[in-house]
């Protein structure tokens, strides 16, 4: 798909790496609609002929559907669904240092799934049923992370990822025939500020050290695997690693 024809939504586009994203496809794209679920923060987002707005936490299903509705209805519909929103969380199975509840926390556990997987599927199941209703090619894709592989103390986290990789395979086998493709990116360790926020100081050079090219991702490349993954067309049901070869 050209970009210049691209029609893009970016959830979680509010901040972090889906802004980062949703700014550069805005310069190239033909629209762009960030959705986020902090409504301060989507007023406060500068404004641009080709970009919409909408605040909305993607992890309540009616609310997802009408907005869903209104973007196909009203703004001209997408044909690139980007399923970025998610939270980082770290968290071990049984915390015996803990001096009360030493198992992990099961609100920590449905918060995690839902936002990091529930929203994938509610998203996806809405805008591709408009995709194939309306016959029009499309393109679904989802940022996983490193994690998927596993990664101790962050079962949830893990968990929503490695779930999101094998939606990602069974949607592309679902979805091909209707012309929709589905691709994943799984981020290795980014400089970002929610990178910065989740690791001390310490962890994080300690990461890198094991990261074979001896850094952070950068925000750029991360945009430039979307655009790749955009145009070429006969990518499509994979996962895109890009950690600097940490998963190898
Ligand atoms: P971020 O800076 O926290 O940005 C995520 C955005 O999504 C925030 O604005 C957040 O709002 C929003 N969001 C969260 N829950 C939402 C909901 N229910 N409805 C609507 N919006 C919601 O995170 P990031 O580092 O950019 O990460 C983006 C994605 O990349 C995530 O899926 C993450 O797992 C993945 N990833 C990141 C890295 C990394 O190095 N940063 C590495 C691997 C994978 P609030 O701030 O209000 O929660």
């Amino acid at each position: 798909m050209e970009i210049s024809q691209s029609r893009v939504l970016v959830t979680g586009g509010g901040k972090g790496i889906g802004n980062f994203i949703a700014n550069g496809l805005l310069q190239k794209a033909a629209r762009v609609i960030i959705v986020d679920q902090d409504e301060q923060l989507i007023n406060d987002l500068a404004e641009h002929e080709n970009l919409v707005k909408y605040h909305c936490d993607v992890t309540d299903f009616s609310a997802v559907e009408r907005l869903v509705e209104q973007i196909f209805e009203k703004d001209g519909g997408v044909n690139v669904c980007i399923n970025n929103a998610g939270i980082i969380h770290s968290e071990p199975l049984v915390n015996l240092l803990s001096r009360q509840e030493k198992k992990h926390s099961i609100t920590n556990w449905q918060r995690v799934i839902d936002v990091n997987l529930n929203a994938v599927f509610y998203v996806t199941s809405n805008v591709a049923e408009k995709m194939i209703l309306k016959k029009q090619k499309g393109l679904v894709i989802n940022i996983s992370s490193i994690a998927a592989q596993g990664n101790a103390g962050q079962s949830a986290y893990a968990a929503s990822k490695a779930a999101v990789e094998a939606l990602t395979k069974t949607w592309s086998k679902e979805l091909g025939m209707f012309k929709i493709r589905c691709a994943c990116i799984a981020p290795g360790f980014f400089d970002t500020p929610s990178t910065q926020q989740s690791l001390s100081e310490n962890m994080l050079s300690k990461w890198q050290k094991l990261v074979p090219v001896a850094r952070l991702g950068k925000m750029e490349e991360l945009l430039s695997a979307v655009e790749f993954i955009i145009e070429n067309e006969y990518f499509n049901g994979k996962v895109l690693a890009l950690d600097g070869g940490l998963s190898i």
